[in-house]
């Protein structure tokens, strides 16, 4: 058993917060290297769709992806685009994409691993908010899926398949049912589905510089630096190199997120990551009253109450990480609310028609997507004293407990509470 090592943490996102308290409790001496604010816009964990989701375990590739794929990559007002510049260098990471989800039992491989890392995820949350004295930011008032009709409920068997073999409940709601849960969404929704186990944040920027907080109260350093490599005395780790000067340590962790795989080809390994690029805006003035996060099944788009409003978030863009935001793309979230939410368009309680469609804020970010839609997590093959704690795509806020406490029993030496093997870095 390894105890009270000195370990740097590389990233103040979700993942590297979770990940500094799950050290921190099993007596490490603790070191979190953040190049910008913990929990700040520059951070995935900012501003995503703040869900917390059990049902989130099916991959983005499934079968049959790569017949759709060409169409949906050129419409250019659809969920998923790219940019085509940055095609020759995505095309390595887009065929292992596809033929992640070539087979049906590939699929479930992967939802099962997903599961055994999201399923608990609202209660961990709620238990951690309590901890770092925000209980108010994390609920558990469920999530609703919503579709036209049945039809279109049924055109995603093979996702609720995998839902339901993965434990995840859910209830239908239609007609008058639907209507008093959602009186405000567009009377072309015929049917929710609610899953009561859901949970969501209020403010996932805020968590995780709670988070951060607590973890300097518990006995964390924070460096403000950037980390750029690792300093080795033979085969044994001695210091994260940064642009501050080295941070000594015995154990690194990189959690930094879509940078992740910078940093883990300076200890020698290629892991495959790219930026499934999405966006928000956010409504603060919606007159819209929703209880819960709401999918829509044509939009793909979480749209969930948050304490700055009603967050709209979504869209794919494969594109480069430095390339300019495309604005038009958060554009069409704020079009789209305004599809669902008719109140959003005309004058409602007192405020006009126009500010309450008018984002009072738009955000881009890197959701960190390897290609088998699975994170990275544990030694590295290549110097073992190195962890890897990144790729989690679209799952990371809520998987980031589970993740912790995975890397915990890794770098201790216990035998782990979850089978690591889905996520061994030497996987790729
Ligand atoms: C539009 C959108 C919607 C999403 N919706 C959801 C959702 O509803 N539910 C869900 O669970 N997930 C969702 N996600 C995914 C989730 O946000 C990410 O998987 C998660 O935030 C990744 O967390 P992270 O800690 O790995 O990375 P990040 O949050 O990006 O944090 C990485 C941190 O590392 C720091 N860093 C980077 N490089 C260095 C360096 N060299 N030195 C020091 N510091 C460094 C960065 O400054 C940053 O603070 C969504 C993502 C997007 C973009």
């Amino acid at each position: 058993m390894n105890s009270r090592l000195p370990v740097a943490v590389i990233g103040a996102g979700i993942v590297g917060s979770m990940v500094a308290l799950a050290l921190l409790r099993d007596g490490h001496q603790v070191t979190l290297i953040e190049q910008g604010e913990a929990g700040g816009e520059q951070a995935a964990s900012f501003g995503n769709g703040a869900w917390l989701s059990p049902a989130s375990v099916v991959p983005m590739s499934t079968p049959g992806l790569w017949k759709k794929l060409p169409g949906s990559l050129s419409d250019a007002d659809g969920p998923l685009v790219i940019r085509w510049p940055a095609l020759p260098g995505l095309l390595p990471w887009l065929l292992r994409f596809m033929w992640a989800g070539h087979s049906v039992a590939r699929v479930e491989a992967t939802a099962r691993a997903l599961s055994a890392l999201l399923k608990d995820a609202p209660q961990r949350h709620l238990h951690h908010a309590a901890q770092a004295g925000v209980a108010d930011l994390v609920v558990q008032r469920g999530l609703l899926y919503l579709y036209p009709d049945r039809a279109a409920f049924h055109a995603e068997a093979l996702s609720w398949r995998l839902r339901r073999d993965n434990g995840v409940q859910w209830t239908e709601l239609e007609g008058p049912a639907l209507r008093e849960l959602l009186p405000d969404v567009d009377p072309r929704y015929g049917l929710g589905i609610r899953v009561a186990a859901g949970g969501h944040c209020l403010d996932p920027g805020a968590y995780v510089a709670a988070l951060v907080r607590q973890a300097v109260a518990e006995g964390a350093r924070v460096v403000r630096a950037r980390a750029t490599g690792f300093v080795f005395e033979g085969a044994r780790h001695a210091a994260v190199r940064t642009d501050q000067g080295e941070v000594a340590c015995r154990r690194a962790v990189i959690a930094a997120g879509i940078a992740s795989a910078a940093l883990a080809r300076q200890v020698g390994d290629r892991i495959p990551l790219a930026s499934e690029r999405g966006y928000h805006v956010v409504l603060a003035k919606a007159p819209v009253r929703l209880s819960l996060p709401v999918m829509p099944s044509d939009g793909k788009m979480a749209m969930t109450p948050t304490r700055g409003g009603l967050r709209v978030a979504g869209q794919v863009e494969l594109a480069a990480v430095s390339a300019a935001p495309d604005w038009r793309r958060a554009e069409l979230l704020a079009r789209f609310a305004r599809r669902m939410f008719p109140a959003l368009s005309g004058d409602a309680g007192g405020v006009t028609g126009v500010e309450a469609a008018s984002p009072t804020s738009r955000w881009l970010g890197h959701r960190p997507s390897t290609p088998d839609g699975l994170p990275v997590i544990g030694p590295s093959p290549a110097h073992p004293d190195v962890f890897h704690a990144f790729g989690h795509g679209h799952v990371g806020l809520a998987a980031a407990p589970a993740t912790s406490e995975l890397v915990a029993d890794l770098l201790a030496g216990r035998s782990p509470a979850l089978d690591p093997q889905p996520y061994r870095p030497s996987r790729f």
